[in-house]
């Protein structure tokens, strides 16, 4: 595994045990706002991915990634994934089955953004499997 590069101005937190169930691998996280709008800085290491999961809302809900360290990937249920960088944005609809995480070589950060929602709540799903993950650079 590759040495954890500069992973930018934010701290990484602890190791994200919490949402260990959901994830492929190690991932870390520090709650950077609690108040108003959630955001939540997440770290990947080298081949860390989330479970395929979805954010219900009634009302509003979903979630902005915004790219801050590393390379990694989104990819939307169905369709192909989306290679990311630092800088990168994605806006995720509620109710969009999708995962995000590291590329297989790469530690990945990106802030996660919980845009506020009626009645909002994560569905988490399957596991990101080897078939889709290991044609992944
Ligand atoms: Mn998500």
């Amino acid at each position: 595994m590759k040495e954890r590069p500069d992973l930018g101005v934010f701290p990484m937190g602890e190791e994200n045990t919490a949402y260990a169930p959901y994830f492929t691998g190690k991932s870390y996280l520090a709650m950077l706002s609690t108040e108003q709008v959630v955001i939540g800085n997440v770290t990947f290491a080298p081949g860390c991915r989330n479970h395929w999961h979805i954010h219900h809302a009634k009302e509003g809900g979903g979630q902005i990634l915004l790219v801050t360290a590393g390379r990694g990937y989104y990819q939307e249920w169905g369709k192909a994934p989306r290679e990311l960088f630092p800088g990168d944005v994605v806006n995720i609809p509620a109710g969009v089955k999708h995962w995000h995480g590291a590329a297989p070589d790469s530690w990945f950060s990106h802030l996660a953004i919980e845009v506020p929602a009626a009645e909002g709540k994560n569905e988490w799903c399957e596991e990101v499997s080897d078939e889709i993950y290991s044609k992944l650079k």
